[in-house]
């Protein structure tokens, strides 16, 4: 990938291009003294960061310009700007932008971000990954202790959040110190069971005035998903109600559908195996897919139960997705004692991912009595039976504060002590 900087701020220049040559990216400088168009024409780039307040150069009419010859094909372009007013982004919009990153540059986030406007990527980060309650101590330091929650970026700062379980508690600290608590973003609720709502009143960008969310889960008979998540914060439970966060909360109730977000993010559910209604849900982007699947039980043969006909439509559901995160709470062993508790048995799962020739799996929702070792264990069973399967599925056991990105080829990264560890 090549990227051409035009900002006339050296400083600037240097930095993104360090930046961006640290993940693997190529770039040029601007001359500003000659044409910058021509030297656009001159070089093979893939994108161009874009400043907008330059001398005698305007970055928003240079990417019109831009966007309006189709001499450039598919060159992206991302406006890099000090200014940080929604004004501003929405001009950028209107002239073809393709992405706007604001100045000072986030050294953990920028080449990432640019990788993902120009690849049309979003990536999936692990907030918690842990099932039924949250278990801190030293058997979870590796994959951490948090309940349910799992994020989704897009370009263009979209967000999507899945669950708010324990996890949520360490989302809203990144957003807290990274962005000055703005956001705005959907919430996807899989059910109202505790582990999955409860930290729901942490989360502190619902107390931040001009934040807007949309919380979208399945209501139970006549109780809406509003109702359900008010419930917890009602009275005694909680000191302050649903209705005084602060933030615009809207409410969305979901059955089986499709939904649809900014016009390209595409949101395909299906009711799971699980006491009351469970949604999961298939994200859709730029010709990429991520499942979340979760809580769901796959009842063995042996059990009695087993639906054969709920699991074509799930197969169907997940087929071919490139990261399936899925409830894998127990071991086959484990799970002869736990039958109806609305949870999975490992081998089930595998059994399910390598027929819907999922790319990955990521194994999630573990048992709180299931320390690290145990965790290990289970990942070490379930790659030993997907290669005996001789299935091409990828197994992950992804840890709290991960990120993985299923475009253009899976990496891993951990974003602990601020570096990036592929
Ligand atoms: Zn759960
Ligand atoms: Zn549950």
């Amino acid at each position: 990938m090549r990227a051409f900087i035009v900002d006339d701020d050296q400083a600037v220049a240097g930095i993104a291009t360090e930046l961006l040559k640290s993940s693997g990216i190529e770039s040029e400088v601007v001359d500003l003294n000659s044409n910058i168009l021509d030297q656009l024409r001159a070089g093979t780039f893939d994108v161009v960061l874009m400043d907008i307040m330059m001398p005698n150069i305007d970055g928003l009419e240079l990417c019109r310009q831009i966007k309006s010859d189709p001499t450039f094909g598919a060159l992206k372009v991302v406006i890099v700007s000090g200014k940080a007013y929604e004004f501003d982004k929405r001009r950028a919009k209107q002239v073809g932008a393709d992405g706007y990153i604001t100045k000072p540059l986030n050294p953990m986030t920028f080449a990432l971000d640019i990788r993902a406007i120009v690849e049309s990527a979003f990536n999936v980060t692990y907030w918690g990954v842990r099932g039924t309650l949250p278990v801190p101590g030293p058997k979870s330091l590796r994959y951490g202790g948090n309940t349910s929650c799992v994020t989704m970026s897009f370009p263009n700062d979209r967000t999507l959040i899945f669950d708010a379980g324990s996890g949520i508690k360490a989302l809203s600290d990144s957003i807290m110190k990274e962005r000055g608590g703005k956001l705005s973003a959907h919430l996807f609720i899989s059910h109202p069971h505790w582990d999955h709502i409860n930290a729901f009143p942490f989360f502190a960008p619902f107390f931040v005035p001009g934040n807007k969310f949309e919380v979208i889960g399945a209501k139970h008979g006549d109780r809406t998903m509003e109702d359900l998540i008010s419930a917890q914060m009602d009275d005694v439970f909680f000191p302050i109600l649903v209705t005084d966060m602060g933030a615009s909360i809207t409410f969305r109730d979901a059955g089986e559908e499709t939904i649809t977000i900014d016009g390209d993010i595409v949101v395909e559910t299906m009711l799971l195996s699980h006491p009351g209604n469970c949604l999961g849900y298939r994200v859709n982007f730029g010709g990429k897919s991520v499942c979340y699947v979760t809580d769901n039980e796959l009842y063995t043969e042996d059990s009695g139960f087993q639906n054969k006909a709920y699991e074509a439509k799930l197969i169907e559901f997940v087929k071919g997705t490139d990261v399936l995160i899925t409830d894998t709470t127990y071991f086959d062993d484990e799970y002869v004692t736990k039958i109806h508790w609305g949870h999975s048995p490992i081998g089930r799962v595998v059994e399910i991912a390598a027929a819907a020739e999922v790319k990955s799996l990521h194994l999630f929702h573990h048992d709180p009595d299931q320390t690290d070792v145990d965790i290990d264990r289970k990942l070490e069973f379930a790659r030993d039976m997907m290669s005996a399967l001789k299935a091409e599925t990828r197994v992950e056991a992804p840890q709290e504060g991960s990120s993985y990105s299923p475009w253009p080829k899976p990496w891993l990264f951990s974003l602990d002590r601020g570096h990036l560890h592929r």
